[in-house]
């Protein structure tokens, strides 16, 4: 399959790995693969007919210091991927020695290196555009022309909904334009047969998160990072001079981002387009609710109004209004930021990495399984799940969003957003406003909320979530410090509104954390139970804190103060809680290694060529190795899983060696090697490095660099902050339903059922309960991690992509 890539629209970040893991993935699959240069423009103009033989085809690869021990074998195989330049696109010039211009050649053939270490770059360097001509069948027409005339009849095209309905428009039109194009005699009859048919799916790029039917598009996460990082920044000035500040962020039809940031930065208040202020005075709704937060003594107010946000009558609300209403009602000091442009780009945050590079992949497997009777797919994710959908169901879904708007039918378009969109807005709700909703008095609880094993990022957002939802809902909230050990020394106080205010966006955990199992005196644990009355118990964190809930429903058989709803939170950067494919912190931690590596990297480069053998934590987990080695491009990764042999390593020499030699001439580049801690007592990183540096020889040399405790993340990035309070919502909802199961019981001889001890979970596409006796036979409790982990597959599509199986003859 010839196979062309283009992105258009609006840029996001994820675009250029997106485009990395089509051109790797489709070559690893045998096609040949084109990208398109500014979007549908560049496939309208094609590539100049003097210029158009000059493919990279005959682009020389220069492979003559392969070195001896590399076999026949292999040498093919490098043929196949086209090792070339590595540099082809990244000025648009071309002007590199090896290279060719790329002045009229918008359709260009792409080798493996050309789109290496696109990863860490922000926009797209193929080029966007918003093409008039494409949009008319002439246009469309000279694009078809353009494309069979390379050969091409395979398209992925990556874009907003604009551009994913052109594509569709494209495709459908696609036999009429060739029956034209042979009817003016521009193609042969056995070129229309040839390509009588266009293959295309669609990925979505789109900082806004406006497609539906998938939980997030490409480019949203990264824009969510940049909110995040200004309402930290301007957390601290509004505290100190207890400023009110106003921020206008991106959204025109959809408020994904002012609501996302809202949860994620603490927010007071928030518009979104979608769902308006429900009062006929959003003037006094605002000020009131505010005036509510500024009375109990907070010195900081936060609003957010997304660029498309209105009122019910759909009157524009405007940042600048707002705080004409702020000061002038509530006399507060307040400012407007509006960020703009910078929400759009910079260095792509990992989960812009991850993803699009497995959705990259997704997208040409959709395409090689493709027949001309299936829909046009788009490529999407639901939770962890990459899944495909049909495109102009998705398309036809998202118009009805806007369509809904119009109507002034705020219900249906919140309805046509993915459930999880509704869940923050009620996390949202429920988090940041002083509103309550109290329970009748005999369905309050005592909460005790406790964070277990290491600090992970996300666990005081989790906390703050769970406080705010006590008080809302008349439960009291209860903190035990330090863990088991804490609540034996009577480390406890009741948390309160404001206490928790600032807990969002702070690393660590506020309430100190301990690996002391409750089995350390289980009876001194119960009675503390008793003493201090505890109803249900929230753990937050790893594996200690699942091993506790095993500890204390097993208790249940000799303790009658465990028979509470108790609920544990997953939140470990080891990511090693059984069952679950996310933990949180595993988030921040992966974002920690990221921008670690890509300085490395940098490094690495600077001087002559350098291989970094990187060294994470995860204990016996390979998790953020793994992970880790897919979102910075590493080379090579060892887990504990896996563990390390010598017949390996051997191999990984030579694949070093070999990519060194296939480099071009004059360019110093920069590899990663990532090691879990664990992966092996006798080829340490040291070990590695010292081996690595001798082997390496004249053509690299090695250094080696330990992430250690950095890897817990500073600030905890905002997807782990909403997933924070999205889990922990759940977690006290399942603790006040199980409760009342437990009301119906007379108090004396209570008896909570095995499952009211259970974990959330996110599994595949669906969040989980899991009974805690049902995890037990899901753990390798030795090696403290659960079996068969999701992500175990992904360290042989982390080296595939750096070349490793074909350069060693392993595929
Ligand atoms: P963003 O979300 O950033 O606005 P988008 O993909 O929705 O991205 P658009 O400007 O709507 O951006 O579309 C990008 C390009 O897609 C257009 O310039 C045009 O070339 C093509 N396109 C959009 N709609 C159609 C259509 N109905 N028919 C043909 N081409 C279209």
């Amino acid at each position: 399959m010839k196979l062309a890539i283009l992105t258009s629209g609006g840029d996001s970040a994820g675009m250029n790995a997106v485009v990395r893991a089509v051109v790797k993935a489709g070559i690893l699959k045998g096609c040949e693969t084109w990208v398109v240069r500014e979007g549908y423009e560049g496939l309208v103009r094609g590539n100049t007919e003097a210029l158009a033989e000059q493919s990279l085809d005959e682009a020389p690869v220069d492979l003559s210091d392969i070195s001896a021990s590399t076999d026949r074998n292999s040498n093919n195989l490098i043929h196949n991927l086209r090792f070339g330049d590595g540099d082809l696109l990244k000025d648009g010039t071309g002007d590199h020695p090896g290279t060719r211009s790329l002045k009229g050649r918008y359709i260009v053939r792409v080798g493996f290196d050309d789109v290496r270490g696109w990863f860490a770059e922000g926009g797209t360097l193929i080029g966007t555009a918003r093409s008039k001509t494409f949009r008319t069948q002439e246009g469309r027409l000279q694009a078809a022309y353009n494309m069979i005339k390379e050969g091409i009849d395979a398209l992925v095209v990556c874009g907003g909904d604009g551009s994913l309905t052109g594509a569709d428009v494209f495709r459908s039109e696609w036999p009429k334009l060739v029956e034209a194009l042979h009817a003016e005699g521009r193609i042969t009859a056995e070129k229309a047969s040839l390509h009588a048919h266009l293959k295309i799916v669609g990925l979505v790029g789109s900082i806004d998160n406006d497609m539906s039917m998938t939980d997030l598009t490409i480019g949203a996460p990264t824009a969510l990072h940049r909110i995040c990082e200004a309402i930290d920044n301007i957390n601290s000035t509004a505290s100190s001079h207890s400023r009110a500040f106003v921020l206008e962020v991106m959204g025109r039809h959809c408020g994904w981002l002012a609501l996302l940031a809202g949860v994620s930065g603490g927010a007071d208040f928030i518009f979104l387009p979608e769902r308006p202020p429900t009062s006929d005075s959003w003037e006094n709704e605002m000020c009131e609710c505010i005036h509510r937060h500024r009375e109990v003594g907070k010195r900081k107010t936060i609003v957010i109004v997304a660029e498309g946000a209105t009122d019910r009558d759909l009157k524009p609300i405007k940042a600048e209004y707002v705080k004409d209403v702020l000061t002038d009602r509530l006399g507060l000091d307040t400012r407007v930021t509006t960020l703009g442009h910078t929400q759009r780009g910079g260095r792509p945050c990992a989960y812009d990495r991850v993803l699009p590079t497995m959705q990259g992949i997704e997208a040409v497997d959709a395409l090689l399984e493709a027949t001309h009777n299936d829909p046009s797919y788009m490529i999407g994710i639901q939770e962890n799940k990459i899944i495909r959908v049909p495109l102009m169901e998705a398309v036809a879904m998202t118009r009805a969003v806007s369509e809904a708007i119009e109507a002034k039918d705020f219900e249906k378009a919140m309805s046509y957003r993915d459930p999880e969109f509704k869940e923050s807005f009620i996390g949202f709700l429920t988090t940041s406003t002083l509103e309550q909703k109290k329970l009748p008095s005999e369905q309050r609880i005592r909460v005790a909320i406790m964070h277990m094993g290491a600090p992970a990022g996300g666990m005081n957002a989790a906390t703050r979530a769970a406080v705010r939802y006590c008080i809302r809902h008349g439960h009291t909230p209860i903190a035990v410090h330090n863990g088991f050990r804490g609540l034996l020394d009577d480390n406890i106080h009741e948390l309160s509104w404001l206490g928790v205010d600032a807990w969002m966006s702070r690393g660590g955990s506020e309430l100190g954390t301990n690996r002391t199992l409750p089995s350390v005196d289980l009876g001194a644990i119960a009675s503390k139970f008793q003493q201090h009355q505890f109803q249900a118990l929230l753990m937050i964190g790893g594996f200690e804190a699942f091993n506790s809930l095993v500890i204390l429903e097993e208790g249940r058989k000799h303790y009658p103060a465990f028979h509470i709803p108790m609920v544990h939170l997953p939140a470990t950067i080891s990511n090693n809680v059984p069952m679950t494919e996310w933990s949180l912190g595993s988030d921040t931690s992966l974002n920690a290694l990221v921008d670690a590596c890509d300085a490395i990297k940098q490094s690495a480069s600077a001087s002559r060529n350098r291989v970094f053998v990187v060294e994470t934590q995860g204990g016996k987990c390979g998790y953020i190795a793994t992970v880790g080695a897919l979102a910075t491009g590493a080379s090579l990764v060892y887990t504990p899983e896996q563990g390390m042999d010598l017949d390996t390593l051997r191999r990984d020499v030579r694949f070093l060696k070999t990519r060194y030699t296939l480099d071009a001439k004059g360019r110093s580049e920069g590899r990663l090697v990532i090691k879990n801690e664990a992966a092996s007592g006798v080829y340490t990183a040291d070990v590695m490095t010292k081996m690595l540096k001798e082997e390496g020889g004249s053509l690299f040399d090695a250094r080696s660099a330990s992430l250690g405790h950095t890897l817990q993340g500073g600030v905890p990035s905002p997807l782990d902050r909403a997933r924070a309070v999205r889990l922990s919502l759940k977690c006290m909802a399942f603790i006040e339903r199980e409760h009342a199961k437990l009301l119906q019981q007379p108090v004396k001889t209570r008896h909570a059922p095995p499952d009211s001890a259970a974990i959330i979970t996110i599994q595949s596409s669906s969040l989980k309960w899991v009974p805690v006796q049902e995890m037990v036979a899901h753990a390798d409790m030795e090696n403290r991690r659960g079996k068969n982990p999701w992500w175990e597959g992904l360290k042989e599509l982390a080296e595939s992509l750096a070349g490793r199986p074909q350069l060693v003859g392993l595929h």
